[in-house]
């Protein structure tokens, strides 16, 4: 049977302009076949398992021309599979959306479109310019800035300058001087007001203004980076009054987190709120023990009546502990048994069970779990702590001094580490003098798992260049080990963590 292929539009760079169509058949995918201009935080959406086919075209990669995309997409499909081909923005502006469909067509294979939200009007709207505006201009033109094979340009510079509307050039940076002159030598006013647009709607805009007359000086002594587009028309004046974007407390920060691979990313979610771009480095997977012998033998002594105290240390100890318990038994063998979880994360994933943690500590971590949970149950209690085979050692050291009670430590997850195939994380903490802001300018640690994670995942990156915001001790002693700089969050909340990303957002500002 033929398969089928999905034409997504993958938006100007935030992943949070992905369409939500386009994030659940990405979601579905078996092949995905990508352009350069989507970007890092939209490509870790692309589902583990599914065949990545980079069709982009920068610097030195590897790429497809055209015609092999077309081939590849059709090959694809005929194999029987569901096939996303993610182009940046929108598929039909500017994106050759339409040739890659013809081959389709000739061979009967079914498509769909999916629309995305344009960088033409996106990247203007996050620097706070209306492409129209009822008292400046009743029209937008989007326009190429790209020669022709012959190198002239197809644009009829009068017919534009009549218009009076907003001009929005893409692909026009290497033409900007050509198109500056051209609208001018068509009897533009040289100072209406002109904008370039570098890299809008990620952690790296910037607004470069001027006006048609000033914009080649102007930019010349920017030094431009791409992405880029050219706005002209007089709804720029008013990014000086609109510009949002670089308001927000973590913008122009770009940070990578770690995450298991299953989790929805709290985290991710807070920071981008604040304004950060976020990169989802799924560099972790948890997975049930392969022998469950010990597991299964401690379920039934629980039910039993031979535990008084079930201790968890973290979401997805919990996840893969009730999963076993519902195989084998069901929820009553936990009946008159105390539960303690090391934080909030943890307690929200018994609460999905209907269950409330009876202790939480006062501060998450497993050291203080030890010690308080101790101070808190009778003697003799008998506690079981289902958890990751490379638990720490800290939380049992302190719940068995004094041997007032019996500790029991069954192994029910292992943690593995995957490599991220769609990005370069390693050369993100380099800076080049091509573009001197580093890809990255911090990964964020909620445990010392996801250290281990990232360094798993990126093993010859040179960690000295990372800065590294923690949460708790562990965790940062773990990056410090590496070499990473490193900030603490002492408080273990989502929310002090992402406080402390802006501090330190804050102090390289200075430092900078
Ligand atoms: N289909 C895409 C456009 C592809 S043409 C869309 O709808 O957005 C490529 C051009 O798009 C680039 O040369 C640049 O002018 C523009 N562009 C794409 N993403 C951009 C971004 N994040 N910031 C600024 N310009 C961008």
């Amino acid at each position: 049977m033929a398969g089928k292929v999905w034409l997504v539009g993958a938006g100007p760079g935030d992943a949070g302009l992905l369409t939500i169509k386009g994030r659940e058949v990405l979601s579905q995918a078996e092949v995905v076949v990508y352009d350069a201009l989507v970007s890092g935080s939209v490509l870790t959406l692309i589902p583990e398992g599914a065949k990545r086919i980079f069709a982009g075209k920068r610097s030195g990669n590897h790429f497809l021309r055209q015609e092999e995309t077309n081939r590849v997409l059709l090959e694809e499909a005929l194999d029987g599979k569901r096939v996303v081909r993610l182009k940046g923005g929108d598929p039909f502006v500017f994106g050759r959306g339409g040739e890659e469909l013809e081959l389709l067509v000739e061979h009967g294979v079914p498509f769909e479109i999916v629309p995305g939200v344009t960088s033409a009007f996106a990247v203007p709207a996050y620097n706070g310019i209306p492409v129209t505006h009822r008292d400046f201009c009743s029209s937008v033109h989007v326009i190429t800035g790209h020669r022709r094979a012959d190198h002239t340009y197809d644009i009829d510079f009068e017919a534009l300058v009549r218009t009076k509307g907003t001009l929005i050039f893409l692909m026009g940076i290497a033409a900007l001087p050509d198109l500056m002159n051209g609208l001018l030598a068509a009897g533009m006013d040289p100072d209406m007001p002109a904008a370039v647009l570098e890299r809008g709607t990620t952690a790296k805009q910037r607004r470069v203004s001027a006006t048609v007359g000033t914009l080649e000086r102007v930019c010349s002594e920017a030094v431009i980076q791409t992405p880029a587009i050219i706005v002209v028309g007089r709804a720029c004046a008013l990014a000086d009054t609109f510009a949002w974007a670089e308001k927000r407390p973590l913008a122009g920060v770009r940070a990578l987190v770690t995450r298991p691979r299953e989790l929805v990313s709290t985290l991710a979610n807070l920071l981008r709120e604040r304004g950060a771009e976020v990169l989802e480095l799924p560099a972790i997977r948890t997975v049930p023990v392969k022998d469950m012998a010990a597991v299964d033998a401690a379920i039934e002594a629980l039910a039993e009546g031979g535990y008084d105290w079930l201790v968890f240390t973290s979401p997805s100890g919990v996840g893969i502990f009730f999963d076993r318990l519902i195989a084998q038994r069901d929820l009553r063998a936990l009946a008159g048994v105390k539960l303690a979880a090391i934080g909030q994360g943890t307690q929200k994933a018994l609460l999905r069970y209907g269950l409330k943690a009876d202790f939480l500590p006062s501060v998450y971590d497993g050291e203080t779990l030890g010690r308080e949970l101790r101070a808190v149950c009778a003697p003799g209690s008998r506690i079981l702590i289902p958890r990751a085979a490379i638990g720490n050692h800290e939380l049992i050291d302190k719940l068995e001094q004094g041997d007032r009670l019996t500790v029991t430590d069954v192994a029910t997850y292992d943690t593995e580490y995957a490599s991220p195939e769609v990005f370069d994380v390693r050369g993100m903490f380099e800076r080049s003098p091509e573009d001197p802001a580093p890809g990255l300018d911090f990964a964020v640690f909620t445990s010392a798992s996801t250290v281990r994670g990232f360094a798993a995942a990126v093993p010859d990156a040179d960690f000295n260049r990372v800065n590294a915001v923690c949460i708790g001790r562990q965790t940062a002693a773990e990056a410090q080990k590496r070499g990473m700089r490193v900030w603490i969050s002492e408080r273990a909340t989502l929310e002090a963590l992402v406080k402390r990303v802006e501090e330190a957002a804050d102090e390289l500002r200075i430092e900078n």
